[in-house]
């Protein structure tokens, strides 16, 4: 790097990319010729349905779309969000004031610290946790305070537990179920427990409901604003990528109370300029249809779940079956604790990639997080090179 190009003291605050051992010695596999079978990446496998392929056909062919989008989005979008999240949830919102189109949940999630957050603040982030949140929060100026989530409870965050001077500075808390990558689930009385907490000490719950149609169970995962109380004190994240197979179109929405949703796309506003206006469309058109597809991809989700749950059991890991995600998240073998050295040997002995726990925030070592976006002749093959070497 030339002499005067210093990163940003906020660039070098970002905590180390851990997975850079992995994707090395998965690249000398590839090199050797090894067929590597990835459990690696949390992106659908499979491609985006027909019926959207189309959808986004037809909206192409139409000049309006290829303008800058408006910047609280295309209005058939959002008045398509409103009729999904009543229909799935039982909650309205307001199309014009509470629905905002996004780049990706990713994108929303990044910037919303910088809509609430001062140098000095703190932001509550559950640790592990999917990294946005810790580095949004510091791209805000702001000090991620990381509240560990532990199996014994059901991984799901004690924010009681904060110290008080901590809560003091807190402006948000990140929240994330079904959860990746734990692939845990949220309670009712979680949800209660929280907002009556969050109302009471003035801090804004952003729940990230990226997985909420993902899941194998009768009961499909809460929005949060299922729960009474939640529109005074919440902003939740949706995204079409699981749900959809849309990784790739960079599409999701954010909905929740109006100041939220306004300060966000105020932020918004002054970076990017919206979601590409044909995207929008055929998002809208995406969600039409979306419970019908989910249910087909959640049937196979799960018979990947039930193989690899039952070939991992088999080999000595102390695995239990996720209800939603497409995530096994599980303690190592023989107890084992060292997850980063656990991977390398996976797949320097077997060519498999599966992600170490720790990755994804310390409380995270000792346990391996494997997805189930790989299809079942692989996952069959893995079971057998592993029992080989395991
Ligand atoms: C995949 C994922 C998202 C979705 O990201 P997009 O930007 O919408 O593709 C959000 N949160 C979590 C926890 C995820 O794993």
């Amino acid at each position: 790097m030339s002499f005067f190009l210093n990163e940003s003291d906020r660039l070098k605050a970002l905590p180390p990319y851990l997975f850079v051992e992995i994707d090395r010695a998965k690249r000398r596999a590839i090199d050797k010729g090894v067929k590597v079978i990835d459990f690696g990446v949390g992106d659908p496998d499979q491609a985006t349905p027909n019926f959207i392929l189309k959808a986004m056909a037809k909206a192409i062919k139409d000049s309006k779309t290829h303008h800058y989008p408006l910047d609280r989005g295309n209005a058939a979008f959002r008045q398509n969000v409103s009729l999904w999240v009543k229909k799935r949830f039982g909650v309205s919102f307001n199309p014009d004031t509470e629905i905002l189109p996004l780049i990706g949940s990713k994108e929303g999630i990044a910037h919303l610290p910088l809509a609430f957050i001062n140098p000095g603040d703190v932001v509550l982030v559950p640790d592990p946790c999917y990294p946005p949140y810790k580095s949004g929060t510091l791209f805000a100026g702001g000090q991620p305070y990381l509240m560990p989530l532990k199996e014994e409870n059901g991984f799901l965050p004690d924010f009681e537990a904060v110290p008080a001077d901590i809560l003091k500075k807190a402006k948000i808390i990140f929240v994330n179920y079904p959860n990746n990558p734990t692939g845990a689930v949220a309670t009712r009385s979680f949800y209660e427990k929280l907002i009556k907490w969050a109302t009471q000490h003035k801090i804004l719950v952003a729940s990230d409901l990226a997985y909420s149609e993902v899941y194998f169970g009768k009961e499909k995962p809460l929005s949060i604003f299922e729960v009474p109380g939640a529109r005074e004190v919440a902003i939740e994240f949706h995204s079409l990528s699981k749900t959809c197979n849309m990784t790739g179109w960079r599409v999701g929405f954010a909905v929740g109370r109006e100041e939220a949703i306004n300060a966000l796309l105020r932020v918004k506003s002054n970076i990017d300029s919206g979601v590409f206006t044909a995207v929008q469309v055929t998002a809208s058109e995406a969600l039409k249809n979306s419970f019908g597809f989910s249910k087909k991809t959640n049937i196979m989700y799960r018979r990947r779940r039930d193989l690899l749950v039952a070939g991992l059991k088999e080999l000595g890991f102390p695995v239990k079956p996720n209800q939603a995600t497409f995530y096994v998240f599980t303690r190592l073998p023989g107890g084992q604790k060292d997850s980063t050295v656990f991977c390398k040997n996976l797949l320097e002995s077997c060519g498999i990639v599966a992600t170490p726990g720790v990755g994804f925030g310390g409380p995270g070592e000792g346990y391996v997080r494997f997805t189930l976006t790989v299809n079942e002749p692989e996952i069959r093959e893995a079971i057998v090179r592993m029992r080989k070497v395991l």
